[in-house]
């Protein structure tokens, strides 16, 4: 390729994204002096959605910037936490990220799952129309431009995810608000209204209930929500206080 060279470096978070030699700094990179940067960047392994600030020679500029030769360009990470305008802050998970999506709505946030694979261009659609930030470890997913918007889930541990998650978008917390099996809100209900879908040993032990409105899966406090109660206490501590 004949075209301009340009500079480019990468936030230390974005590095895992690029090949192992553009990950130390600053390098060299020829480019086709038609594509934008925003292309550019993305041809380089890093998904748009992870992409914060474009700098060129330290002025910020747009995805649709066409590099020219000798301009130096820093990509910096999104600004954490990171707003996303426009709708109601709720999310959509992929096949993939099951636990963390019981876990923000154990925390009563608004997160979509489908247990089956859709596949990409169903579930880029699906963001769209429900105005749903995607959450996705497929860098393939996250570039279709369908999307409503998007974020890589970078760790694979669902206790890291969530707090990634957290920190990142803010999103308001209200624990034992939502059904984890299905997403739907939680309504109170009284031990007579439920009591032929309660075990006996149920119903003798434990007397606050609530049920999902939409699956009416029945819920209860008791012991062995021990280590929900841990998960909710401690996303409480750390990100109850934010409000978005
Ligand atoms: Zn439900």
């Amino acid at each position: 390729m004949n075209g301009p060279e340009i500079h480019i470096s990468f936030a230390p978070e974005l590095r895992l994204f690029v090949a192992s030699e553009r990950r130390a700094g600053r390098t060299a990179l020829t480019t086709d002096g038609a594509s934008t940067l925003g292309h550019v960047v993305e041809s380089l392994g890093v998904p748009l959605t992870e992409v914060g600030q474009l700098l060129v020679d330290g002025r910020p500029v747009d995805v649709s910037h066409i590099p020219a030769a000798g301009e130096t360009v820093e990509v910096a990470g999104v600004t954490r936490p990171q707003q996303v305008p426009g709708a109601p802050l709720r999310f959509l998970l992929d096949v993939h990220l099951g636990t963390l999506a019981r876990r923000l709505r154990l925390l009563g946030v608004d997160a979509a799952y489908e247990s089956e694979d859709i596949g990409d261009p169903a579930l880029a659609t699906l963001s769209a129309k429900e105005q749903r930030v995607m959450l996705s470890r497929d860098r393939g997913l996250l570039r279709r431009r369908e999307l409503w918007a998007g974020a890589y889930i970078y760790s694979d541990r669902p206790d890291e995810q969530l707090r990634d998650v957290l920190e990142r978008f803010a999103p308001r917390l209200s624990p034992w608000s939502r059904c984890t099996a299905c997403n739907g809100r939680l309504t109170e209900a009284d031990k007579d209204s439920v009591r032929e879908q309660l075990e006996q040993g149920t119903e003798r032990t434990y007397d606050v209930f609530a049920q999902c409105a939409d699956c009416e899966r029945v819920y209860w406090r008791g012991a062995h929500h021990a280590r929900l109660d841990e998960i909710v206490s401690e996303a409480m501590r750390e990100f109850g206080g934010a409000a978005a």
